[in-house]
Order: C-alpha cells, then sequence, then structure tokens
C-alpha cells in the first residue's frame, strides 16, 4: 500500500484561498509595479498641494554645496576642449573628488513622484523626476540625475514632503569627473512636449546649439529657486528657545 497522501480537496481549497489573499495584499502593497518605469500616464499625475518652502538636495548651505560643478547657463567643455553647449540646471557636490558619493539626496520641495528610471547608457544614468505645483497653474518637474541608486521606498505616483530621500549621490552615465548631483528643473511644456506621449524620453535634454533663450524659456535656475524661495519654519524647539511664551 502506497503511503503517498493525495491532498484532500479541503486542503487545496485553503491553500487557493491562501494565494489569492496573498496576491491581493502584494497588489495593494505594490500598486506601483505597473507604472513604474512608464512615463505615459504617471508623468500626468498632479500635486495636491502648493510648494510652501524649498531645502537643498544635499545637506549643507547652498553656497557650500554648489560651484565645483557646472551651473545654470554656464558653458561647458568636454576633456577636449570642445564646447557641448550650455549647462542647463544646477550640478551639486561636496568636495573636489568623490566624497560625496552616496550621500543621500533630499527632495527639495514637495511634490508627486512622475518617474523613475535606471539606465546606465543614458547620459543622466539613474534618474528621478518630480512634479510640484510652485503657484497655481504654475507646475514644474525636477530631475535628479547621475544617482548612484534611487530609493527603493519611491513610489511613482505619490505625494512627499520636503526632506524626503530621492536616493544616493552617484555618477551614472556619462560622467568622467567626480560624483554629482545633477538637477534641472522644466516646465510642464517640455514635460508634455518631450517626457510623455508615444515618443516619451524622461532623460531627453536640449540639444547643444539650444539657446540662452530658449533655455530661458524652459527651465529654471535650481540654485536660484532655492535661494529665493522660504526657507523652513524653525523646528518647534528652535522656536521655543528664542520665542518668550505669551502670557
Ligand atoms: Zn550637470
Amino acid at each position: 500500500m502506497s503511503t503517498e497522501r493525495t491532498p484532500s480537496p479541503n486542503v487545496s481549497r485553503r491553500e487557493f484561498l491562501r494565494l489569492s489573499i496573498l496576491t491581493a495584499a502584494s497588489l495593494l502593497i505594490n500598486p506601483k509595479s505597473e507604472t513604474q518605469d512608464t512615463p505615459e500616464g504617471a508623468l500626468l499625475v498632479e500635486p495636491t498641494h502648493p510648494v510652501i518652502y524649498v531645502i537643498t538636495p544635499l545637506k549643507g548651505r547652498l553656497s557650500d554645496i554648489v560651484g565645483n560643478g557646472y551651473s545654470h547657463l554656464q558653458r561647458t567643455y568636454d576633456s577636449k576642449g570642445r564646447t557641448g553647449g550650455l549647462h542647463i540646471g544646477t550640478d551639486f557636490n561636496i568636495g573636489n573628488g568623490d566624497e560625496d558619493l552616496g550621500l543621500n539626496i533630499r527632495l527639495i520641495m514637495n511634490g508627486v513622484c512622475i518617474f523613475i528610471g535606471h539606465d546606465d547608457s543614458r547620459s543622466l544614468g539613474n534618474i528621478a523626476l518630480f512634479r510640484h505645483r510652485l503657484a497655481p497653474g504654475v507646475d514644474v518637474v525636477s530631475r535628479f540625475a547621475h544617482c548612484l541608486e534611487i530609493n527603493s521606498n519611491l513610489e511613482v505616483g505619490t505625494d512627499y514632503r520636503p526632506g524626503k530621500i530621492v536616493g544616493k549621490v552617484g555618477k551614472s552615465g556619462w560622467i568622467k569627473g567626480p560624483s554629482h548631483l545633477h538637477l534641472d528643473i522644466c516646465t510642464t511644456d517640455i514635460l508634455l512636449e518631450r517626457y510623455s506621449g508615444p515618443e516619451a524620453d524622461p532623460w531627453w535634454f536640449p540639444h547643444e546649439n539650444a539657446s540662452t533663450t530658449y533655455i530661458n524659456k524652459h527651465y529654471l535656475d535650481p540654485a536660484e529657486l532655492i535661494s529665493k524661495f522660504p526657507k523652513p519654519p524653525p523646528r518647534r524647539s528652535e522656536y521655543c528657545k528664542h520665542t518668550p511664551p505669551v502670557l
């Protein structure tokens, strides 16, 4: 007589139910799997709250984390001295070498994550894009590039507060020099023209012959935005330290 047991119909049914619940739970926990790395649709998700304040993407004063890389509209050169056109956005870095490799990159203002993409073969490497509402009817898109990695708990379609960890400073993409964060901020015209639709390309970058007028029309200077926008309110403990209680 064989000792092999055949599964009873009851056990199979229970197992079936268990698997169904697990599958449903994983779909609820990971709704991003469908939209991750898929620009169409997700790119058009709008932020729910306007921007209140803007912080630096790396810890430190603005003057300490810019200056070693290209600034907005600065003329770029390759290693052979040939110009690569005007730089779009700001390069943030610390030190002259790879001192900042692996440091946390912070979301500079509240906004909704609209795209995450990993591609070392593209000039900007690993990127994350966020849509922000600077004022009613005025949306912009920030693009964090050359990341070593993107924070694995970021979800496309989710709204985040300033300070959310976007990823780590790296040198993915076409970097010959030291690690840094490339951050550019474009208007939604570019978003609709270049990042969405059938020809969507969230890595798209203006041609090296793009004029100052064109860049000024479609891009903001991230360093200028950070310096001009209000800073976060003081922490409650600091507030209590400096302000006598009202009796
Ligand atoms: Zn750059």
